[in-house]
């Protein structure tokens, strides 16, 4: 996990967001390969290890994803270095195409398909929320499953900087209290958080 991702994190508790205090055991670069974080709130501690943070529970798997990595940052609206851009699912796998698109932007694969590991330009996550605090990313593309749940969506939503965009890929559009929708074809669609929400 790439350390000033660390920075970002949220307990996965559901207590008030708070962050967590990280205790590096191993670092290799400005990756953190093993190590744990705690949180100051609720006092639980969770492992990184080979780099990746596993908050457990039971992620639902991953169903193959049709986007492109160009079409992806265009309708995520990516340009410009600096920032972090969530991928959950299966675009994670494309993930180094879109990261020579896009060189400067840091990325974040959350429940990814086997294979896809925690390496420079990519952080790994596991589990069954985004444990990132809120309006911190510069966006997060929903591959199915996650974009048909509503947990998903609204986690999606909540992470989003104000004004940047959710991409999700899958059968059915957001509720529109969580999403407005920018558009939608061909089983994906775009949107921005609910005005509520920012
Ligand atoms: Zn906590």
């Amino acid at each position: 996990m790439f350390i000033e991702l660390t920075d970002h994190l949220r307990c996965p508790a559901s207590h008030e967001e708070s962050f967590l205090v990280l205790l590096p055991d191993r670092m290799e670069g400005r990756s953190v390969r093993t190590g744990h974080l705690g949180c100051p709130v609720c006092g639980r501690a969770f492992e990184l290890a080979d780099g990746v943070l596993d908050l457990g529970g039971r992620p639902p798997g991953a169903a193959p994803s049709a986007l492109e990595p160009d079409a992806l940052a265009a309708l995520a609206g990516l340009s410009g270095p600096g920032g972090y851009f969530v991928l959950v699912g299966a675009p994670a796998a494309r993930w180094r195409e879109l990261s020579e698109l896009q060189p400067g932007v840091s990325l974040v694969a959350v429940n990814p398909v086997s294979g896809v590991g925690d390496e420079p330009g990519l952080s790994v996550i596991r589990g069954e929320m985004l444990p990132l605090k809120s309006k911190t990313m510069r966006g997060v593309v929903l591959g199915r499953p996650y974009s048909d749940d509503r947990h998903w969506v609204e986690e999606a939503a909540r992470v989003v900087l104000p004004g940047l965009r959710v991409v999700g890929e899958g059968a059915a559009e957001p509720d529109p209290a969580v999403v407005e929708l920018m558009a939608s074809a061909g089983g994906v669609w775009v949107g921005s958080p609910h005005r509520s929400l920012r």
